[in-house]
């Protein structure tokens, strides 16, 4: 896309934001159900939405996937099962919920059902995470779609998010990731075919320049296999990144070990 149809792109974005705003204002009806809330609820949810959501508090310092002890044994597990023998090139993952059928519907509906407006209420649980955890950084970077993928949705969720968030943090946002291949859904692949899949997917613009010893926010929706921000972060770090935190919404629960 060249800078001027971008522009008209984002101005574009910019004015059905507006109009979306208008339709849907602030803190009227919960979010996700509709029902009607106090003007003062913080997240725009009902009590009821709210308590379905299960916050990550103390996830794998590496993954940021919420470490479950289903086992009958009683002692805690301090290794996370998803991360032992991985090696990342990002430094750390955090996301704020876990992945269950309820909280997809959040970033399904803003996906796929054009509820673009749940963007902001994301980015600002995402700001918050950020806060919590002392996450410091030069930069917001988010991962980008492929360009006929951006084209048939319209908008890229992960743009929208790091949109709101270098407006609440006043740092900027680089649009410096490009996704060459329109790569397949990564979720049905096997890791090896995920590996295959993903080399050379992406390519970084002239606006990797910024990027030497900087720290680095890279925002997604969901980490699921955290095999495309591994990759970006590889590319990213041999640009010279410093740390690399990848900061997600959701992510689904490492049960694995049970
Ligand atoms: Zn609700
Ligand atoms: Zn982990």
């Amino acid at each position: 896309m060249n800078s001027h149809l971008k522009k008209l792109n984002d101005i574009n974005e910019y004015m059905t934001d507006i109009f979306l705003d208008l339709i849907y204002p602030d803190n009227i009806s919960c979010i996700i159900c509709n029902k009607p809330i106090n003007k003062n609820n913080t997240y725009s949810m009902c009590k009821d939405c709210f308590n379905e959501l299960h916050f990550i508090l103390d996830g794998c310092i590496k993954c940021g996937k919420p470490i479950i002890n289903c086992s009958l044994e009683e002692y805690d597990i301090d290794e996370c099962s998803y991360c032992s023998g991985k090696e990342f090139h990002f430094d750390k993952a955090i996301s704020c919920i876990e992945y269950n059928d309820f909280s997809k519907k959040i970033v399904f509906g803003f996906k796929y059902s054009n509820k673009t407006y749940m963007s902001r209420y994301i980015a600002s649980i995402m700001k918050e995470k950020l806060i919590l955890d002392g996450i410091n950084f030069d930069y917001i970077l988010f991962v980008p779609l492929h360009k006929s993928r951006l084209k048939k949705r319209g908008f890229n969720q992960a743009y929208k998010i790091a949109k709101y968030l270098s407006k609440e943090f006043n740092i900027p946002v680089l649009d410096c990731i490009v996704r060459k291949g329109n790569t397949k859904r990564l979720y049905k692949l096997r890791k090896k075919e995920r590996k295959n899949e993903l080399r050379d997917a992406f390519v970084l613009n002239k606006n990797k320049i910024y990027l030497k010893d900087k720290n680095i926010i890279l925002v997604d929706d969901i980490f699921t296999t955290g095999a495309t921000v591994n990759e970006i972060s590889r590319i990213l770090k041999l640009e010279g990144a410093n740390l690399i935190t990848v900061s997600t919404f959701l992510t689904g629960a490492n049960t694995f070990s049970c």
